[in-house]
């Protein structure tokens, strides 16, 4: 592998402008002047260094990206869009192992370097979405690394034989589990999280919860998932997506559950979409809580629109979070980057010697600037390869 030298660009929260060796996949040197020796070198002179995008929340599996245009045909309500989706993705060919390439390819060329999928799994498609992205995964591998969760989509309890499917999945080497609003959907909050933490207790998995149940409900379903996550020593491997009841209540109670979701090691991931409810960001970041950020569905059949780029969705993030200070715009690059990685439990994640070569150059200044311009990448490395230049 040839080593590769990034001249002069600007490391995100470095002080002054570096050079950053590239050897064996990852960062060897950061420093100024570094000598080039045989490494080919690469001008990125004054341009934003960032480590890998991360995608912390999206749904391949579902995606009609690289296909016709199908227009929206859900009504407005999250149960019309359950039964739309089940109703309507045998006829459209999903999943589709094509489609999940052409969009797992248009992310990587974004700078996305990992991904974590929710992936449906019922007793109505069994394992082939898991199969599906598996498949597309595996062939992409060299660009962009891809975590699966098994997803209840169509719910868990309410939906007999989807509990063993989800443990199928598990056995087969899925490295995260799923849930959705153990209250609303799943109508038993207890049983429904106690099923979900024993089966990730059991195989070693991560767990990453979809909750779009509000106000004092969800703020009650985040105690319980807190109070699991801590009993079973899961701190750090445990993600709460969505989290649409943190930015509905009142400030005190948000002080309280912020406190309990670091104190226990519970992430939050959030994709910021449409008018549904945002987080907290701040306060969450400056209570030690790790905020992760994704696009949720991307073309599906639950709605058309979704981009594949990261700093795109970090606009979003910080636009939707009224952040104007460049300080607070980097929370949403923060959250597109380290939080992320965070969430997702990578090693050797980020900018320093010894961190894993997965790079990404943009054509600015300052971080602030990347997420509001979002403009083409410049340069794109995936484990010290170049994908794009
Ligand atoms: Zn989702």
């Amino acid at each position: 592998m040839t080593d590769i030298l990034l001249r002069g660009g600007r490391p995100w929260r470095l002080l002054a402008p570096a050079d950053l060796l590239v050897r064996d996949g990852v960062i060897a040197r950061v420093g100024q002047g570094l000598d080039a020796g045989g490494a080919r070198v690469v001008d990125v002179s004054g341009r934003l260094v960032l480590p890998g995008l991360v995608e912390a929340h999206c749904h391949l599996d579902k995606t009609l990206y690289g296909g016709a245009w199908v227009p929206h045909s859900a009504d407005d309500t999250l149960t019309g869009r359950m039964s739309n989706d089940l109703g309507r993705r045998a006829e459209l060919g999903v999943p589709s192992v094509e489609r999940i390439t052409a969009l797992l390819e248009r992310m990587s060329s974004f700078g996305t370097t990992h991904v974590r999928t929710h992936t449906d799994i019922d007793p109505a498609v069994g394992l082939r979405g898991v199969e599906a992205v598996g498949e597309a995964a595996a062939a992409l591998s060299d660009r962009v690394s891809v975590q699966q969760v098994a997803f209840p989509q169509h719910g868990l309890l309410t939906n007999p034989g989807t509990a063993e499917l989800l443990e199928e999945a598990l056995k087969s080497g899925v490295e995260a589990i799923g849930g959705i609003d153990p209250a609303g959907i799943d109508r038993d909050p207890v049983r429904h999280l106690d099923t979900v933490f024993e089966l990730a207790s059991r195989y070693g998995a991560a767990v990453d919860i979809h909750l779009h149940d509000g106000g004092t409900l969800g703020a009650w379903e985040l105690e319980l998932i807190i109070e699991r996550t801590a009993a079973l020593g899961l701190g750090g491997r445990v993600t709460v997506s969505h989290a649409y009841a943190l930015g509905q209540i009142d400030g005190a109670h948000q002080d309280r559950l912020a406190k309990g979701l670091a104190e226990a090691g519970v992430a939050v991931a959030t994709a910021a979409v449409y008018s549904f409810p945002v987080p907290p960001v701040r306060k969450l970041r400056e209570a030690g809580v790790t905020v992760a950020c994704g696009h949720d569905g991307i073309r599906d059949l639950w709605g058309p629109y979704g981009s594949g780029d990261m700093l795109e969705r970090a606009m979003h993030l910080a636009y939707r979070s009224t952040f104007r200070a460049d300080a607070d715009i980097e929370l949403a690059l923060e959250a597109a980057t380290y939080g992320g990685a965070r969430a997702l439990g990578l090693p050797g994640y980020g900018l320093s010697v010894g961190d894993q070569a997965d790079l990404v150059v943009v054509p600015v200044g300052g971080a602030a600037e990347a997420v509001v311009t979002h403009p083409p990448r410049s340069l794109v490395m995936k484990r010290g390869v170049l994908l794009s230049a």
